[in-house]
């Protein structure tokens, strides 16, 4: 790496105190050698045993890379009583597995959790490091980041591979306007979080197999400081990223009260309530309900998209579910070239006819906790 080094001070006509130019002379920076570095690492997310399904999407996005850089597709389970989540991390895609199970680490804490990552990182001296965006993979990738020599690119939405070996890590920049693409060309491993909802997972295949290799906790628990009382379910938040069906309202239902109707039909379905981003601004609904661009990433097997236009921003974050089904009242709304069935019309008699419909089918009671649906319901018959 070469660097300038200035000597002397320049005055305002660019000379230097003396009268002489200023002295520059080139110094060249070592840099380290990291040729033995290979290999994708995916740093896996669990709770209870249970893995976030960002991990098994970015083994599934790790597969495509490893293929293109012909390499092995490594990950770091930690936790207590997680060896069936390593077999499992196998089934998913993974060459190798490396685990780190003991008791003191049954609940997340960011030292014993982040010595075992830069443990991990330099024994196997992985040359591509990916931990979901999680809270938990933003808090786990920073510490780990701190203490190496190498940057880390969060939150990205596009992974991929140059010919130099490079990860190109692409993520939405300058207020999500645009997309920009970080390449970390001197350091290694190259780290990255990345979305969730945005890659693929493979599915599983209990055919595969691999090898598990046990690695030591790096802390004994009397050396670690914090210690977990209890963990309190916020019952309140929705979580969308898991949600198999997704019934999203947006500018559309013109104020906070139809939102009531979409829970309506959430409920009979079995599913949640998204939103997009201006019912969420005008404080229709929480942000946490948001989806697109600045909100969640969603992959359900069903996604409603009522009163909603299709914007570039709202697309992005659901144009991957399997199922859309888009209700406007507008025929040339965008949103219906991406959805898979369109029906044109008001919200308001069609939302609570097709709640309707699902609760006769499904044998549900008719019980409205909505008054709106009620009005709707009794004048559509
Ligand atoms: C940097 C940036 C980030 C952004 N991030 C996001 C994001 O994460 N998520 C997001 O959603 N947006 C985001 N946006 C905003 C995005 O550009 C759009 O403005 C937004 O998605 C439009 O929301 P909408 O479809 O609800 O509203 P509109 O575009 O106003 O559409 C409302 C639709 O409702 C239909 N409608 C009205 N009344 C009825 C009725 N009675 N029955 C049936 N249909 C009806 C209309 O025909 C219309 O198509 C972002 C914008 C920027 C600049």
């Amino acid at each position: 790496m070469e660097a300038e080094k200035v000597t002397g001070v320049d005055d305002a006509a660019g000379q230097s105190a003396a009268g002489a130019k200023p002295r520059r002379e080139k110094i060249v920076l070592d840099t380290p050698d990291f040729s033995d570095y290979r290999g994708i690492l995916i740093v896996v997310e669990q709770r209870a045993g249970l893995a976030k399904k960002v991990s098994w999407q970015l083994l599934g996005e790790g597969r495509k890379l490893a293929q293109k850089l012909d390499t092995e597709l490594m990950a770091l389970v930690i936790g207590s009583d997680v060896g069936e989540l390593a077999q499992e991390a196998i089934y998913r895609g993974a060459d190798k597995v490396y685990l780190c199970d003991s008791e003191e680490l049954r609940d997340y804490r960011t030292r014993p959790y982040s010595q075992i990552c830069l443990h991990a990182i330099a024994t196997v001296k992985p040359e591509i490091v990916l931990i979901g965006a999680t809270y938990w993979g933003r808090d786990l990738a920073g510490a780990i980041a701190t203490h190496l020599p190498t940057g880390l690119t969060a939150d990205c939405t596009q992974l991929d591979v140059d010919e130099n070996r490079l990860l190109m890590a692409s993520r939405p920049a300058f207020s999500e306007k645009m997309l920009a693409t970080i390449l970390c060309k001197q350091y290694k491993p190259q780290m990255a979080t990345a979305r969730s909802g945005v890659f693929l997972a493979l599915p599983r295949d209990p055919s595969r197999s691999g090898a598990i290799i046990p690695i030591p906790a790096q802390m004994s628990a009397d050396e670690i400081a914090t210690e977990v009382l209890a963990f309190l379910e916020q019952t309140e938040r929705v979580n969308l990223e898991d949600a198999e069906i997704i019934v999203a309202g947006g500018r559309g239902l013109g104020g906070p009260e139809p939102f009531a109707l979409l829970q309506e039909l959430a409920d009979a379905l079995g599913g949640v309530v998204g939103a997009s981003r201006p019912a969420v601004d005008a404080g229709w609904i929480e942000h946490d309900h948001q989806v697109g661009q600045t909100g969640s990433t969603v992959r359900p097997k069903l996604y409603f998209a009522i009163g909603i236009s299709g914007a570039v921003q709202h697309v992005v974050g659901m144009q991957h579910s399997d199922v859309i089904v888009a209700i406007n009242r507008d025929p040339d709304a965008p949103i219906f070239k991406v959805a898979n069935f369109g029906i044109v019309g008001d919200l308001f008699a069609i939302v609570p006819a097709i709640t309707k419909a699902v609760r006769e089918r499904r044998q549900l009671p008719f019980q409205s906790k909505s008054s709106v649906v009620e009005a709707v319901a009794s004048t559509s018959g």
